[in-house]
């Protein structure tokens, strides 16, 4: 990465550390309690700050002729231009006219920055007017220029040399805290503007390593939904086998080969499950899954839900009500929904002891929307885990040697498949009493409720 050169290492100009209206300020008030005149040139010969007092009659004379303007031109560029950076005290230049400038260069830090020119002033030795100023035109008035040079203020030399030296000594410290004031403006901005660059830099890798993340993610799904349907095909007929040789059709089997058999189909099938859901949320983020719409028999679709759960329900004495009554027809997916229902009645079924009670209802709420109820009796969630079993893998028990089976994505399916719908999905419980699941869903879609399944981002691994 190429950075600008830092303005530490630039010469900055005068009047860049100067407050120039302040500083003008300033010498008018220094200029006219001395009442000699004072300019401040920059390194470049730029004139900053201009105070006259008192000469303005007396050269103003001096101009109307003609070889009088042209010497006054030659003085002014001399005393504005001619060396004087390498001593650092006032040097002196005298004026045809007689008058008289004391020039001392502005130095910071070894640098010159421009000079300041005190005067002109009338030194205390100037007896008469020269020749040099008198003899410019044949008509030159003495008495009348001698008249306007007493409006110019006389002074030894060496007084308007520590004049001079005192002004530059006050020079000194305005450059000294401009130039303070200066650096730590530019070295706030600097630094800001190298955050801003660190920032983009960083920002730039984060989208870099975002993109290379989903592409990686994109290829996890691709990879686990090929890996789960060929894992699908041998399992499914590992269970029909095993089905077909309990039904007895290869032949006679012994009570304990019974039994094992009975073992390796029920483990199948729970394998199947397993695969069969990781299969769908791979799909959901793959972004492969859409929504069939058509109208839907609510109440069938409880006791739909309610058959497939009962053999298990049964098997743990656990008892599973659903008396529908009259119900709406909606407009939905039902496969998605009855999958939906499955789950969360397997989950209640699962998460409910011996002697509990499931129940599976629907309602109409108010706003053209139904809600489809899954409660039961069970173990009951605690409030901090809540909000986070929705997420894929996420189960409240994440140890090793849980007691109930899963993998922590029915919750999530449902929530997608729910949301698709444009619907939600709420949740009460309270420890040891147990939960009520509730989708939300409105009775007739409007298409741009319609969404492709989703699932949340989510953390690898139980919780
Ligand atoms: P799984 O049941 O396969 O573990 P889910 O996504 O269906 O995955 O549920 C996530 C977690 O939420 C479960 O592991 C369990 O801790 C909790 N849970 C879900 N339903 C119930 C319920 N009816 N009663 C108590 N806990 C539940």
């Amino acid at each position: 990465m190429n950075l600008a050169p830092s303005f530490l290492q630039q010469r900055l100009p005068l009047a860049d550390l100067l407050d120039l209206k302040a500083f003008s300020e300033v010498c008018q008030s220094f200029a006219e309690l001395y009442r000699v005149g004072l300019k401040v040139f920059d390194e470049a010969g730029n004139k900053l700050v201009d105070v006259k007092v008192g000469n303005a009659d007396f050269c103003g004379y001096i101009w109307t002729k003609a070889a009088g303007r042209e010497q006054c031109v030659a003085t002014v560029g001399q005393v504005k231009s001619a060396p004087v950076e390498e001593v650092a005290r006032p040097v002196a230049f005298q004026c045809f006219s007689g008058c008289r400038y004391v020039v001392q260069p502005v130095l910071y830090e070894g640098d010159t920055m421009g000079r300041v020119v005190f005067g002109p002033f009338v030194p205390d030795d100037l007896a008469a007017l020269p020749a040099t100023l008198t003899g410019i035109s044949a008509d030159f008035d003495a008495t009348q220029a001698g008249a306007y040079l007493l409006k110019i203020r006389r002074v030894p030399q060496e007084t308007a040399e520590k004049i001079l030296k005192h002004f530059m000594d006050l020079v000194d410290v305005l450059v000294f805290t401009g130039h303070k004031s200066v650096i730590a403006a530019r070295l706030h901005i600097e630094a800001v503007q190298e955050s801003y660059r660190e920032l983009q830099e960083k920002n730039r890798q984060l989208e870099e390593s975002y993109q290379k993340l989903k592409e990686l993610d994109r290829l996890k799904s691709n990879f686990i939904a090929t890996m789960s349907h060929e894992l699908r095909t041998p399992l499914t007929s590992v269970i029909g086998y095993s089905e077909m040789m309990l039904e007895g059709l290869g032949g006679t089997l012994s009570d304990e080969q019974r039994e094992y058999l009975s073992i390796i189909m029920e483990k199948g099938e729970s394998l199947l499950h397993l695969i069969t859901s990781i299969l769908d949320v791979s799909k959901i983020e793959a972004g492969r899954v859409r929504l069939v719409l058509g109208e839907v028999d609510v109440a069938q679709l409880l006791r739909d839900a309610a058959a497939t759960v009962l053999p298990a329900a049964r098997k743990k004495k656990v008892q599973v009500n659903c008396e529908p009554g009259a119900l709406p027809r909606i407009h939905a997916d039902r496969e998605k929904l009855r999958q939906c229902l499955i789950n969360l009645a397997s989950n209640a079924v699962k998460f409910t002891g011996g002697g509990g009670t499931v129940t599976i209802s629907a309602e109409v709420l108010a706003g053209e929307k139904l809600s489809l109820l899954v409660a039961d009796t069970g173990i009951g969630i605690a409030p901090e885990h809540v909000n986070r079993i929705f997420d894929v893998f996420y189960q409240v028990d994440g140890s090793t040697t849980r007691e109930y089976g899963g993998a922590g994505l029915g919750l999530a399916i449902v929530k997608s498949f729910t949301e698709a719908h444009g619907g939600e999905v709420k949740v009460t419980s309270e420890l040891g009493q147990g939960s009520s699941f509730g989708l939300v869903l409105p009775i007739r879609q409007r298409p741009e409720q319609v969404m492709t399944p989703s699932v949340p981002a989510h953390p690898i691994g139980p919780g």
